[in-house]
């Protein structure tokens, strides 16, 4: 048979995506799709609400070979309310256990078998397991693909009117307040949205944190129950989401949106550069500390501490004022 090319597929797949829908909407869909063999399936799971199951997570569930959850009986009580029959292996694969799973997921793989990896709710490898089988199936050549949907951080980004054209996230931030502190000063001066999740324990915590490192104007929101029926965003400067925090504790599970630096808090927030003085201080510190010869600290403690604009110290100057100081 002549091979169509990607366009004739597509037009194809269009036209039986079209039959599909006007026969019998979702039951055709699910049965139409495509459950490809010997291949590793990332889907997502709902988030919330199960009505965002897509028809290839559907006939994944149905189809698959194996089915690798993040938590078995959560995976059951997934099928249960799409009304699916999970008719694969069922094995548990959770942070603990990905790097020894992999090998032989993927050897099952080899032999033709179809393995779906699902964690408990949104994107897998998104603060949930995954990528040790994605990294593992890339080194062994064998084939990964995805069955993309919903997932709490483009979700809470699209929702928090924030910009979008470039965003970052962050996942978890540190749990320990001096860690959480000196990781959001690393961020103090990006431009991106900044996209954080936070649980319920931690919001008082870190919203107190935010206010501290980003000052109290930054616009921010906190998307909370995404999907659910009792979704909620806030949206304010981070002064605003802090009380409405202390008013109204949020309950359940959130995500943080934060605007980027504007360029004047980015400018502010590049560490002022050290004067020749402090750099000879320094040079002095770090020859006795490492028992340097004087000249190759200057260099080291030069490299270590560009001027504002990123350019290096006189090594001259440095050298000449150790000497006075010396004196
Ligand atoms: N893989 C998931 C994803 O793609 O979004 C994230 C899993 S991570 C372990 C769980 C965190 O995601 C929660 O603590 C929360 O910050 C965020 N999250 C998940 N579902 C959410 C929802 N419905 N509303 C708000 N945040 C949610």
């Amino acid at each position: 048979m002549e091979r169509m090319n990607e366009r004739e597929c597509e037009d194809k797949r269009e036209r039986e995506d079209e039959n599909a829908n006007g026969d019998a909407g979702l039951d055709a869909l699910v049965s139409g799709t495509n459950v490809p063999q010997g291949t590793v399936v990332l889907a997502a799971t709902p988030i919330g609400n199960t009505a965002d199951a897509s028809a290839r997570l559907i006939a994944l569930l149905e189809r698959a070979d194996i089915v690798a959850a993040e938590d078995t009986r959560r995976l059951y009580a997934l099928a249960n309310r799409l009304g699916v029959h999970v008719n694969g292996r069922v094995v548990a694969y959770h942070d603990h256990n990905e790097r020894d799973k992999s090998d032989g997921l993927l050897d099952q793989v080899e032999t033709g078998a179809t393995v779906l990896v699902v964690s408990d709710a949104g994107m897998p490898t998104i603060n949930d397991p995954g990528l040790a089988i994605v990294r593992r199936a890339i080194e062994r050549g064998l084939p990964v693909t995805c069955a993309p949907g919903p997932s709490a951080v483009l979700d809470a980004l699209c929702l928090s009117g924030l910009p979008t054209d470039r965003f970052c996230y962050e996942g978890f931030l540190p749990r320990k307040h001096s860690e959480r502190v000196q990781y959001l000063r690393t961020l103090r001066s990006e431009r991106r949205t900044i996209v954080f999740y936070e649980t319920l324990h931690r919001i008082d915590d870190a919203m107190a944190d935010l206010l501290d490192v980003f000052g109290p104007n930054r616009k921010m929101a906190l998307c909370r129950e995404l999907t659910k029926d009792f979704e909620q965003i806030r949206r304010g400067t981070i002064a605003q989401i802090r009380q409405s925090v202390i008013d109204e504790p949020p309950r359940g599970e959130m995500v943080l949106v934060v605007a980027g630096a504007s360029e004047e808090e980015a400018d502010a927030a590049v560490p002022a550069s050290l004067s020749i003085e402090d750099l000879a201080v320094l040079s002095i510190d770090r020859a006795r500390e490492d028992d340097l010869r004087i000249k190759d600290a200057i260099s080291q403690v030069i490299a270590e501490h560009p001027l504002a604009d990123g350019s290096l110290a006189n090594r001259k100057q440095v050298y000449n004022t150790v000497l006075a100081m010396k004196e």
